[in-house]
């Protein structure tokens, strides 16, 4: 007997979410390039990195404030496992986006938009303007030193 498929459904809504995630990258590419925004490697496992873990704080899947430009196994996957680690990754991310990052992500957790459909589609439309802009801005992409 043949194993049967697992298809996997996937809704609308959580298309449009990849969706946008892939303009996401497309413009993290562009705008912080080849290089881990934490460590300032050359990594070819960069992906999106939540600030904020998006299964507890799923209004900010898409928030901009909330999303770096990381290393899989040099960053990313350590702020999430490796206590002592993290805390260096965290210091870095206040170098990044300001000392008080973690109290403005809270506050914009309380007020940031539902994620409904239409709410998905408005930050889709605007990553895409972004991404234009960022096409024609010859300053990208930014400069990270290596500071492992
Ligand atoms: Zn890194």
């Amino acid at each position: 007997m043949k194993p049967r498929k697992r298809i996997r459904k996937v809704s609308p809504r959580k298309r449009l979410i990849n969706a946008t995630k892939d303009v996401i990258r497309e413009l993290y590419r562009i705008k912080y390039g080849s290089r881990c925004q934490i460590c300032g490697k050359t990594r070819n496992d960069l992906g999106l990195f939540h600030i904020l873990p998006t299964g507890r704080y799923s209004r900010l899947e898409l928030a901009e404030d909330n999303i770096l430009w990381a290393g899989w196994f040099c960053c990313h996957h350590k702020f999430h496992h490796d206590f002592y680690l993290a805390k260096d990754i965290e210091k870095r991310i206040q170098a990044l986006r300001g000392k008080t990052y973690y109290k403005r992500l809270q506050k914009l957790a309380e007020t940031a938009p539902k994620m409904d459909e239409a709410q998905i589609k408005e930050y889709k439309e605007e990553y895409k303007r972004k991404l234009v802009e960022a096409k024609q801005d010859d300053t990208y992409p930014e400069i990270t030193l290596d500071i492992g």
